[in-house]
């Protein structure tokens, strides 16, 4: 009797329990995921038209030099690829003159012609808005008064960034480093390199070294070689960490070649920056299970982009998709005012609801920290909802992820001597 009714119990709290989630069970069917076979159907279609407009061959395709030396940045070019009317022609156009733009091959395949907000199109394409809310700064993390040496960014006490280069595969309509992105495809010269990590070595603090830019994996694999070696060569750098985005824009990057340079120098840490279940393709599944087979671990940056993944359930999909390429989601960045992007702004109390509706919902592996860049360089801020109601001497007031208040006792710890004389 007792244990039907404990078994009756569980069966109600597992329905209740499921009803917590219908509604993103229904809105998933409706949200694009670049491993569905529609989308993947839809990607190969523009793949091949893309293959036949530029003469190349499948093999041209796979090779990450033909990808970087083939980014379309010719707007004529661009509107026999994608569905482009006149407007959108004469903005991209005009956004040239001021901001650069360029779209691997790849990352343009997956553009969706039927819709005008295609997420990854607003990522790509420039739109008339760049330029006509010119509003925000180029410079929102007063980044020139963090540079010690070479051209590293330091801002935290055990970690530092080397910028390597400004080079990327893809354009990114919303970059937050507009200002280091530039207009010319530059990396950065041998002895600025050498100087940044000379400053590295002469830091015994320094523990932890991000390399990016830009993006790191634009540049070749002998100075990644290069690089990656001197640092690993300094014994006060626990591990390397690599910022890159040639996992969602231009995954042909992860060469078996590259593969065995990054197995030379463990512990190597990457992160990547997925914005949107779309990018989370077949082939950049592929590109990261063969980073994740050779011990480097995944995580992903995601900027939260007005537009593009603003909304509770595309965000919680996103980070289950993410999963399934052994990515852990680690941080969602609230976008800063940068010059050019401010379309792209959302709300903070946008973000607090994501985070509100991704605990308890869904795994904890699949939650990220939300993160506002304080302005001038004060660091990264987590913002949470608030969990914490008050707190006393002896208890904490709670807020469980389905919104039931309670009373939790605690007490201060004594000395163990003291609980074990
Ligand atoms: C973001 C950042 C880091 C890394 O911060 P984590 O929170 O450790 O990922 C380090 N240096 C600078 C300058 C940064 O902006
Ligand atoms: S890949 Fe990163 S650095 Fe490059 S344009 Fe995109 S967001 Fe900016």
């Amino acid at each position: 009797m007792e244990e039907r009714n404990s078994r009756e119990i569980s069966l109600q709290r597992a329905h209740e329990l499921k009803s917590r989630i219908e509604d993103f069970l229904t809105a998933r069917d409706s949200i694009p995921r670049g491993l569905s076979e529609e989308e993947t159907s839809k990607q190969d279609e523009k793949k091949k038209k893309i293959l036949s407009l530029l003469n190349a061959t499948e093999e041209d395709w796979n090779d990450w030099k033909w990808q970087l030396s083939n980014r379309i940045s010719d707007v004529d070019l661009l509107a026999q690829i994608i569905k482009l009317d006149e407007n959108e022609i004469k903005a991209v156009k005009r956004v040239h003159k001021k901001f650069r733009w360029a779209i691997s091959p790849y990352y343009l395949s997956l553009i969706d012609d039927n819709n005008k907000y295609d997420p990854i199109k607003l990522m790509s394409v420039p739109t008339k808005v760049e330029i006509e809310k010119a509003v925000g700064s180029t410079d929102p993390m007063a980044e020139e008064f963090t540079n010690p040496a070479g051209s590293i960014t330091r801002r935290y006490p055990d970690r530092l960034i080397i910028n390597v280069t400004n080079e990327c595969a893809m354009y990114c309509r919303h970059c937050q480093r507009r200002r280091n992105i530039g207009t010319l495809d530059q990396h950065t010269p041998r002895e600025e390199l050498q100087e940044s990590i000379d400053y590295i070595r002469n830091t015994p603090e320094v523990r932890d070294v991000l390399i990016t830019g830009g993006d790191a994996f634009t540049l070749s694999d002998a100075t990644l070689d290069w690089l990656l070696g001197e640092l690993h060569s300094i014994p006060h750098v626990d591990y390397i960490r690599l910022g890159t985005r040639t996992l969602v824009t231009m995954p042909q990057r992860i060469t078996d070649d590259l593969l065995n340079i990054l197995k030379k120098y463990s512990p190597i840490y990457i992160n990547t920056h997925f914005n949107h279940p779309k990018e989370i393709t077949k082939e950049a599944k592929e590109a990261c299970d063969k980073l994740s087979n050779i011990g480097v671990p995944l995580g992903n940056q995601a900027v939260l982009l007005n537009g593009i993944n603003n909304d509770k359930f595309v965000m919680r999909l996103m980070n289950q998709e993410l999963l399934k390429c052994r990515v852990r989601p680690y941080y969602i960045f609230h976008a800063k005012k940068v010059l050019g992007t401010t379309h792209f702004k959302t709300s903070v109390n946008e973000g607090i609801e994501i985070m509100e509706y991704l605990r308890g919902y869904t795994s904890g592996m699949a939650i990220p920290t939300y993160i506002i860049n304080a302005p001038k360089g004060k660091g990264k801020t987590p913002i949470l909802p608030q969990y914490l109601i008050s707190h006393g001497k002896d208890y904490v007031k709670i807020r469980t992820w389905e919104g039931e208040v309670i009373d939790y006792p605690s007490t201060p710890s004594k000395p163990m001597a003291e609980i074990l004389k």
